[in-house]
């Protein structure tokens, strides 16, 4: 027995944002929670929006997630298999043209709503006789195919929105074709989904009306109807409506700012459920935790504040030999350790490895301070017991205790206010370049 099958569809319009990232994640972690597959599905019908680029810059993003595909299509590749399918439909009486522009269409709904009327489409073209069709075509125009509804309650159980019944007489018939021939995402979709044998269709509410047509094409298809389950959207911590600022940031912008993937993937597979989120340094935990049954319909609220968060604790606890490709040239394990607790973000850590490797002239706040420190300054080699033993020798001589003792070096040596442990930093500063800032030379 095979597991089951998910797919993530992005249309390679854009880059992934935090939005579709999240259904990419969800999709993933069921997939590996079951023993499932997971397809990487290109939705780029959309000639004139998709590009290569885009589509090469999604699978770049999800590799920096660390979510793996088990296969991968592109719909541009299966046109013969929609045209297939749209041939299907209309021998089967489901599929049928239409001739309206979107001028004429959009005037009806105009009218539609004048009287107060829901704007569905009026099935007009339905009532053309083959005299009528045969004129409008001599007149140059080329239809476009709308599926034609069963007016029905068409039901599913979701598994986060539980049973789910949408009147489709409430719907307009959804185009599947257009008049240049293409198919439409509605058509395609189910084509492949029911081809391909997904059993699981894991996305977001915004697509909820779409899936009873959906269901409907699916049946007139001839293929299972696969279970739904359809996430809530992803809001901002204020809960003012989709974030703009968050919800369409770009995992380019995320991974430039320093946040690092298992922060995102954190916040992510949790976000929208029941389970309290927790920093995860491994997939293999948030793995473990999954269960989209836990998943509510209420928002999912994102706060940058907690992804921030999430990201210092995920570096806190960041061994060396994880992270040693993306850490200065020369940094050693003593660096990582004495800094990984003061950043919130690997971009911080440029500040820590000027104040080591680097050259800095601090704010001289106490100059007599500093000259009895000179003085006072230990022979090489330096270790972690130096500084302890150094600002001994500094009060003994200057009677300055506490604040008024270690404020003033620390702001001389390393240019800030507060930062790592002077212990752990002094040795890698070095007895030349804390020579050079005490003396301002
Ligand atoms: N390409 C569609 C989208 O990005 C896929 C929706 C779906 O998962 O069915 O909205």
């Amino acid at each position: 027995m095979t597991g089951p099958a998910v797919r993530f569809a992005p249309s390679p319009t854009g880059r992934l944002h935090v939005g579709n990232a999240r259904g990419a994640l969800l999709n993933w972690l069921y997939a590996r929670k079951t023993g499932g597959s997971f397809l990487l599905r290109m939705d780029d019908t959309d000639a004139a929006r998709s590009t290569a680029e885009f589509a090469a810059g999604i699978a770049d993003d999800l590799r920096w997630l660390g979510l793996d595909w088990d296969s991968f299509v592109r719909q541009s590749d299966r046109l013969g298999h929609y045209a297939a399918a749209a041939e299907a439909l209309k021998k089967a009486g489901r599929l049928y043209p239409c001739y309206e522009t979107a001028e004429e269409l959009e005037l009806r709904r105009k009218i539609q709503l004048g009287q107060k009327k829901p704007p569905v489409y009026d099935r007009a073209a339905l009532k053309l006789s083959d005299a009528d069709r045969a004129r409008l075509e001599a007149e140059g125009r080329r239809p476009h195919w709308r599926f034609r509804l069963d007016h029905e309650h068409t039901a599913w159980d979701d598994l986060v929105h539980g049973h789910v019944e949408i009147d489709t007489a409430s719907l307009s018939d959804p185009v599947l074709v257009r008049s240049d021939g293409y198919p439409l995402y509605t058509l395609s979709s189910v084509a492949d989904d029911g081809e391909l044998g997904i059993s699981h269709v894991i996305r977001g509410e915004d697509h909820i009306t779409n899936t009873a047509a959906q269901i409907q094409i699916f049946r007139a298809l001839g293929h299972a109807v696969p279970v739904f389950g359809h996430f809530s959207l992803l809001l901002d911590a204020e809960g003012a409506g989709l974030s703009k600022r968050i919800g369409s940031l770009s995992l380019a912008d995320l991974r430039g700012q320093g946040i690092e993937p298992m922060a995102l993937n954190s916040l992510l597979a949790r976000l929208g459920s029941a389970d309290p989120v927790v920093p995860c340094r491994d997939m293999a935990a948030l793995v473990e935790g999954f269960d989209l049954g836990r998943f509510s319909r209420a928002p999912a609220r994102l706060d940058p504040h907690e992804l921030d968060l999430l990201n210092a604790k995920i570096l806190h606890e960041t061994e060396f030999a994880a992270i040693r490709d993306r850490l200065p040239p020369g940094a050693t394990e003593a660096f990582w350790l004495a800094v990984r607790g003061n950043i919130t973000g690997l971009s911080d850590l440029a500040v820590w490895w000027d104040v080591v490797a680097g050259e800095i002239a601090g704010p001289r706040e106490d100059e007599a301070l500093l000259a009895a420190a000179t003085e006072t300054l230990p022979a090489a080699p330096w270790d972690g017991a130096t500084w302890k033993a150094w600002t001994a020798a500094v009060s003994a001589r200057t009677g300055a205790k506490g604040r008024s003792l270690f404020h003033p070096l620390r702001l001389a040596l390393t240019g800030q206010d507060k930062g790592p442990e002077m212990a752990a930093l002094l040795p890698l500063i070095g007895r030349d370049r804390v020579l050079a800032r005490l003396t301002g030379k």
